[in-house]
């Protein structure tokens, strides 16, 4: 006789054991939740159940580029998204918020953006040379420092320019570039080598290096820590990330593709990219917690409903994660990473023009500032008439755009107008506020993008993306080719396949 067949018996007679064992002793009827309940403990196991083979979370550009990969090859995928829109940190304002409707988030898509090109593409988003940007165009900007309105040509001999003899050219925050450039020690054309440990030993502050280079502490403020694109100020930024920013960007300078920006606004792509998914997309349904087991992966939203995979992708920026529970929690480096990765602060007000103050005293429109107005740029969004200025934003980053998001919201417009009035007269009853957006205090992103402190690179960069288990990672923060949207794109792209090579 098998061993199979004695255990079957053996369970069979058990079971029928305790049922007469409590019809005997008259429990049957009083205690037959729990009766039942010890029956269907004897039954064989059933087979988990699952909502799909894998949850995305995050419907940004690498959770639906990692879920459509998914879906092409088969799986029954789902995306559960804690907002009522596609694209994250993607996010075209509504032409009823800002005229012109202007970029919120990710504006340039550089000529090298293979995957994010493609998928424009494939789901028919046409990309336009020109479009509105959130930038100010070329020659229409004025720097606006310590309260002087000086023109490009007139900085380098300016008093007010701070910088040392041999980096007086260019725009106010062009030093500190300059600097990266000449230092750079990453191989030409290398986009991976940035986590290489070799060059652990650039894994510093911006500020040291400036300071060796001889900018004083009024030069490397200007340059580095006011309106930054990159971090909060210079001494909380590695100057590994630039070296790696610097060999990103020349590459996508030599790359024969053609950028721009998409046409009606670059949201449009990851709509698009989300209209192509067949499968479902839970909108409006922030996650609150993931837990991994042996055979699959719970997912439970805020509304208290959980579903259940195989395995789960997410794709949220590390400080939305530091907001749901993990478990079983990351180790080591993994966790510090996730508790300590930074984000770009970013804030803006927009306005809309109500004269033309730029004629009225004869100087261009776009001010790049070193007060509260930040980069306050005249947006040109209307392509029937392209010399019209659509919208104004003053664009803020670095500590000033943390300060202003911290104020309540008529006392933040309050400081900004104040100080955009002192530094040009001419504004004054120019401009009628008609949208504030923040990327700092928003649940689902907590700023613009990630940014590596000194030590970080060499710290965690190589575990930020490691699967536990059947949780994998993405985002753009896992990328390690590329930068921005197409840092996202490949992130999705590798967290796809990780998870096919193990199914
Ligand atoms: C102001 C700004 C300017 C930028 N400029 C550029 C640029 O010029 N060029 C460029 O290439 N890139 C730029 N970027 C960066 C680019 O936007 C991002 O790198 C990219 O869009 C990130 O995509 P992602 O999928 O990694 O993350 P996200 O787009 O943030 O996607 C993550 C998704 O997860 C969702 N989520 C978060 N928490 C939860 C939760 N608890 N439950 C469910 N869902 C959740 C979010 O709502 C979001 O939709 C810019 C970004 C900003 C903000």
């Amino acid at each position: 006789m098998g061993r199979g067949v004695k255990s079957n018996k053996k369970q069979t007679f058990n079971a029928i054991d305790r049922r007469e064992m409590l019809k005997k002793t008259g429990l049957a009827l009083t205690v037959a939740p729990f009766y039942f309940g010890l029956d269907s403990c004897v039954k064989a196991p059933k087979a988990p159940s699952f909502d799909a083979d894998v949850l995305v979370l995050g419907a940004g550009l690498s959770g639906l580029n990692a879920a459509l990969t998914l879906e092409n090859l088969g799986l029954n995928v789902k995306i559960i998204e804690a907002t009522d829109r596609f694209g994250g940190r993607v996010h075209t304002a509504k032409e009823s918020d800002v005229p012109g409707h202007p970029e919120l988030g990710a504006n340039g898509i550089g000529g090298g953006y293979a995957r994010l090109l493609d998928a424009a593409q494939k789901y028919g988003v046409e990309i336009g040379p020109y479009r509105p940007r959130t930038e100010p165009r070329k020659g229409e900007i004025l720097y606006a420092i310590k309260n002087n309105l000086i023109t490009p040509e007139n900085w380098v001999n300016h008093a007010a320019n701070p910088m040392p003899e041999a980096f007086r050219k260019g725009s106010p925050s062009s030093p500190a570039w300059s600097v990266y450039s000449q230092l750079n020690p990453l191989p030409k054309n290398d986009l991976v080598a940035w986590r290489n440990p070799e060059y652990a030993k650039w894994d510093r502050s911006v500020y040291d290096i400036l300071k060796e280079k001889g900018f004083s502490e009024e030069a490397i403020q200007l340059t580095a820590s006011t309106n930054s694109s990159y971090g909060a100020d210079a001494k909380s930024i590695s100057v590994l990330m630039y070296f790696q920013i610097l060999n990103f960007i020349t590459q996508q300078a030599a790359s024969a593709g053609k950028g721009g920006a998409a046409i009606g606004g670059n949201q449009r792509i990851p709509e698009a990219m989300a209209n192509a998914f067949k499968q479902d997309i839970l909108l409006k349904s922030p996650v609150k917690g993931v837990v991994g087991e042996a055979d699959g992966v719970s997912v439970t939203l805020e509304n208290d409903k959980t579903l259940r995979a195989k395995y789960v992708l997410i794709t949220l920026p590390a400080s939305a994660l530091r907001r749901i529970s993990l478990s079983p929690l990351p180790k080591g480096k993994q966790q510090k990473a996730f508790q300590e990765l930074s984000y770009t602060p970013c804030a803006q007000l927009h306005f809309v023009p109500t004269k033309k103050y730029w004629e009225e005293d004869g100087m261009p429109p776009s001010m790049w500032t070193d007060q509260l107005g930040g980069r306050f740029m005249a947006l040109k969004n209307d392509p029937s008439d392209p010399d019209k200025v659509t919208s104004c934003v003053a664009y803020l980053n670095s500590n000033v755009a943390i300060a202003i998001d911290k104020m309540k919201r008529e006392d933040a417009l309050e400081a900004v107008m104040k100080s955009l009035v002192t530094m040009r007269p001419s504004l004054k009853d120019a401009l009628q506020f008609v949208h504030y957006w923040t990327w700092i205090n928003n649940p689902y992103a907590g700023g613009a993008y990630a940014y590596w402190k000194p030590g970080q690179i060499s710290e965690f960069a190589l575990d930020i993306a490691q699967p536990m288990g059947r949780v994998h990672f993405a985002g753009e923060h896992t990328a390690v080719l590329s930068r921005g949207m197409e840092g996202a794109m490949e992130s999705g792209e590798r967290a796809a396949l990780e998870i096919i090579n193990k199914i």
